[in-house]
């Protein structure tokens, strides 16, 4: 008889570890606390691997670039194709400055990743490329096959495989960490984002988590309004970042970054949005008619060195926390770790 496997963490990564064991033969069973500080919730979805490529950053782009490669094998697995939300994306630059950023990011690329397909495109390229984007840009570059999902039809679809595959959701599902040793389960895996450190508080130090506040937005287009856009598009403008992520409906645009204030630190700050907003109309012009259906913000969890931390941590307990900016982008990737570590399931 399979062996059985607990997930605490019905967040992106929960859910895709569950999803990957259930398919690997373990009868797998998730607990997870509802969507109230999930980040997985409020992300852009973005496939990011090389438009989130930073210099220094050489263990996170090798993990990266391994998840991302995963995802079309996922997306096909899901069966849903409307998971997906773009296939491929613009980085534009908003001046000579911002061009000059963007040609460091890609020689580092260049250098650290030399299967990397990036191809420079002109000011009237990205015009071709996206209507509606700004007439006043400094260029970019264009990577196919870097694109994004619709983060809350994922969740939706990876739930649907778990239960599909035989996978069980339990309530209550919050847990603690006085619980877990009771859990049913011969193995157990925390993927709790954030909350991991608090179930798990004597490897709190090892973990060494910490959270990173983003506001994001969600644009809804009206009848009169230009259509979102095909690509993601990642604007460097005027020094700051500002995403565009399409969407079947509209358009998500992204995202702030600075030092949360605690795990219940969830509501957006006006300037942020004051920041989105604006570099996002200045990029996109026609999204001034759009309808700001939400402004939110959420918490990432961030590892130490920025790499998630993926491990067993005694016979029974395993881990899998940490994915910082790029969770969605290293699910498949985490799962496929998660799935060595487990070992046979019967
Ligand atoms: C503004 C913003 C934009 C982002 N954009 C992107 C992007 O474009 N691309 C990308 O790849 N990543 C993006 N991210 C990062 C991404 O959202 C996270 O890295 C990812 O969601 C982490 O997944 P997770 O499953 O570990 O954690 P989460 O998504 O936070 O899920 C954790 C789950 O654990 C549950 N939980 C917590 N504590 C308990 C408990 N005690 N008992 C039971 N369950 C519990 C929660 O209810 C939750 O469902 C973004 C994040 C933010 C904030």
């Amino acid at each position: 008889m399979a062996r059985e496997m607990t997930v605490v963490g019905g967040g992106a990564v929960g859910l895709g570890c569950a999803l990957a064991a259930a398919d690997a033969g373990w009868r797998v069973r998730v607990y997870d606390a509802g969507p109230e500080g999930r980040a997985a919730q409020v992300a852009g979805g973005m496939l990011g691997c090389l438009g989130e490529a930073h210099p220094g950053e050489d263990a996170l782009l090798a993990v990266s670039a391994d998840s991302v490669a995963r995802w079309p094998a996922l997306l096909e697995r899901l069966g849903d194709p409307q998971v997906q939300a773009a296939a491929s994306t613009l980085l534009v630059a908003g001046s000579a400055t911002d061009r000059a950023h963007l040609d460091e990011q890609a020689a580092y690329l260049r250098l650290r990743l030399p299967q990397a397909v990036l191809e420079p495109v002109s000011a009237g390229e990205i015009r071709e490329a996206e209507t509606a984007l700004s007439r006043n840009t400094a260029g970019g570059y264009r990577l196919r096959g870097e694109g994004a999902v619709d983060n809350r039809r994922l969740l939706a679809a990876l739930r649907r495989a778990v239960t599909a595959a035989g996978g069980e959701f339990a309530a209550p599902g919050r847990v603690s960490a006085g619980d877990l040793a009771s859990l049913p389960g011969d193995q157990l895996l925390v993927a709790a984002g954030l909350g991991s450190a608090e179930l798990l508080p004597g490897w709190a130090d090892e973990l060494g988590l910490r959270g990173e506040k983003g506001e994001i937005l969600r644009l809804r287009r009206t009848g009169w309004s230009v259509p979102p856009p095909e690509h993601v598009v990642r604007g460097r403008w005027h020094g700051r970042n500002v995403y565009l992520v399409p969407r079947a409906d509209g358009v998500v645009v992204g995202a702030t970054q600075y030092e949360a204030d605690g795990p219940g630190d969830l509501l957006p700050q006006a300037g942020g949005v004051a920041d989105l907003l604006l570099d996002a109309c200045e990029l996109m012009p026609g999204l001034r008619t759009y309808e700001l259906l939400e402004a939110g913000a959420g918490i990432r969890p961030v590892s130490r060195d920025g790499v998630p931390v993926v491990r067993r941590l005694d016979d029974r307990l395993l881990v899998a926390a940490g994915h910082g900016r790029n969770g969605i982008a290293l699910t498949p990737g985490t799962a496929a770790q998660v799935v060595d570590l487990l070992g046979e399931p019967g």
